[in-house]
């Protein structure tokens, strides 16, 4: 087959320990997954189904280990936000799983950044419309290296924690998640089929508020590599 244009890249993450690249496929992302910050957004966490939204792989940015990444800031919104969250990559699929088939999908856990045009996601809630300008706009989702589990096993529990300019913003613990990763991943896996390469942002604990141009970003999941970014100018 010969494209019409150059070949499309895919976006690709690092893994630690390896030279080899993770292709992403698919980028879901789960909403309202811990309680205190349903309650921050006006809503009861009842235990509720999960819903989710998506954003297209290459609104991914790859976030370098050393600290030397600047995220851009985006186009038509003055209040930009941070919701720091465990992602997960798939290294396998498949359509009805279980959870126990679910948590077998696993390959690997990075720190994520769902960032949110937040005033514009006020505005499509208001009018009933979809969430795609609020949270699937360009450079959407900054992720850092993956740990794959063969190195640091299952994640469960464990603190993940977002500062801000040297101030923790946000701060809660994997256990608190309404819904477990496998629970999340049966879930999805009724709606699309799943494969080797899709990312699930797992949800935000509570503290989300705004970036301003300039401020530095640290997010910590357990051990994992820790996420550092910096807010660049705007588009
Ligand atoms: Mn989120």
């Amino acid at each position: 087959m010969e494209p019409i244009f150059d070949a499309i890249a895919p976006t690709a993450l690092n893994v630690v320990g390896e030279t080899r690249k993770f292709q992403v496929r698919r980028v879901f992302c789960v909403a309202r997954n811990y309680a205190a910050h349903a309650r921050e957004m006006g809503q009861d966490p009842e235990r509720e189904p999960p819903f989710f939204f998506t954003k297209p792989a290459d609104a991914v940015f790859p976030v370098a280990d050393d600290g030397s990444t600047v995220w851009p800031y985006p186009l038509a919104s003055q209040d930009v936000h941070h919701e720091f969250e465990l992602v997960v990559a798939l290294g396998s699929g498949g359509i009805g799983l279980n959870p126990e088939q679910a948590r077998r999908c696993v390959w690997a856990y990075a720190p994520g950044l769902d960032m949110t045009r937040r005033d514009l996601q006020a505005e499509a809630k208001k009018a009933g419309r979809p969430w795609d300008v609020a949270k699937a706009f360009d450079a959407s989702a900054p992720v850092g290296s993956l740990t794959p589990v063969a190195a640091c096993g299952w994640l469960e529990c464990g603190s993940i924690e977002l500062e801000v300019h040297g101030e923790v913003r946000q701060r809660g613990d994997l256990a608190d998640m309404i819904w477990s990763i496998p629970e999340v991943i049966a879930t999805l896996s009724g709606l699309f089929e799943l494969k080797a390469g899709d990312l699930i942002f797992t949800g935000t604990p509570e503290g989300v508020g705004a970036v301003a141009v300039g401020n530095r970003l640290v997010g910590r999941i357990g051990e994992l590599p820790p996420l550092r970014l910096a807010v660049g100018s705007r588009v």
